[in-house]
């Protein structure tokens, strides 16, 4: 596994690459690596010449300083845990990546005024700020990212749609511990003793699947907020139920074909988002 810093490098290392016919598949990341990325790349490795990933802890996404801050951050354990599914990994520096302050702005539409967007004013900006840096220089064939960011993926899916680029975005199932919590780097922030209370979130999800059957989407968002609010460690921030494709709501299950539950809450200052493909059972 190749591990690059230069983009201009990266750019080189891809012309050639593209002049041999090689398909290029491309992972970003933030790193402190897990599961959920390990799959990504796994797919990724599965249906393409060569796997690119990129490690990159995206300033411009944070809307809290404390955020970026405390970000855990280990690159040599990431390098040791992927190479054996990634040919080329790009760790490029702020500076690399924003030699001059980005100012691009984008516009999603009403994908970027709800859920994360309404609390995390210009985390999506900054997202696609990177993203499409990120696409420049890779220019990959496909680009794999995970449904456990819901919303980021269609907004990247749009994005690509606006850049006009011939990428094809695959959206990667959520990867979860054996206690049903989903992998995510910030599972690490958690302490031992709150840890253990973090798969209420997807507890509460599931359960969800079997009030579809009784109750309206407006009723079941009401009952989530009453199951969290009997958690004192939590703080919900939203629970909403949405059109899987353009994440407007729903008012009733029967006239849509997939519903997404969309979660994030705090614990104990840490913020946990997941999200579930609804199916009636
Ligand atoms: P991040 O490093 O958090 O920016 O995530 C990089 C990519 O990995 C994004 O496309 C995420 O959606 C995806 N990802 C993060 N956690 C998981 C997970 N538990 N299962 C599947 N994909 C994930």
């Amino acid at each position: 596994m190749k591990i690059i810093e230069s983009k201009d490098l990266v750019c080189r290392k891809i012309e050639l690459l593209k002049k041999q016919n090689q398909t290029i598949g491309f992972v970003p990341t933030m790193g402190a690596l897990h599961k959920g990325h390990y799959e990504l790349l796994k797919q990724a490795k599965n249906e393409n010449k060569v796997v690119v990933c990129s490690i990159f802890v995206n300033p411009t996404q944070f809307n809290n300083p404390e955020d970026l801050k405390k970000y855990p951050r280990d690159l040599q354990k990431d390098f040791d845990y992927i190479a054996d599914v990634c040919d080329l990994v790009f760790v490029p520096s702020v500076e690399e990546m924003y030699p001059e302050n980005p100012t691009d702005s984008y516009d999603f539409g009403y994908l970027d005024t709800v859920m994360e967007a309404a609390f995390r004013p210009g985390h999506f900006n900054g997202v696609a700020m990177v993203v499409r840096r990120l696409f420049e220089i890779v220019k990959p064939d496909n680009t794999y990212f995970g449904k456990k960011d819901y919303q980021q993926a269609l907004i990247v899916k749009e994005l690509i749609k606006q850049m006009k680029v011939p990428i094809r975005m695959v959206m990667v199932d959520t990867v979860r511990e054996s206690d049903g919590l989903a992998f995510s780097s910030r599972n690490s922030l958690l302490s031992s003793d709150k840890r253990k209370q973090a798969p209420f979130i997807y507890q509460t999800m599931q359960k969800v699947q079997t009030l579809m059957n009784n109750m309206k989407p407006q009723e079941i968002e009401g009952w989530i907020q009453d199951q969290f609010k009997e958690q004192k460690d939590f703080d919900l921030e939203y629970a909403t139920i949405v059109q899987a494709d353009n994440l407007q709501p729903i008012h009733d299950f029967a006239t849509h074909t997939q519903a997404v539950l969309c979660v994030a809450a705090y614990l104990d200052n840490i913020r946990l988002i997941d999200n579930l493909e609804l199916n009636k059972i």
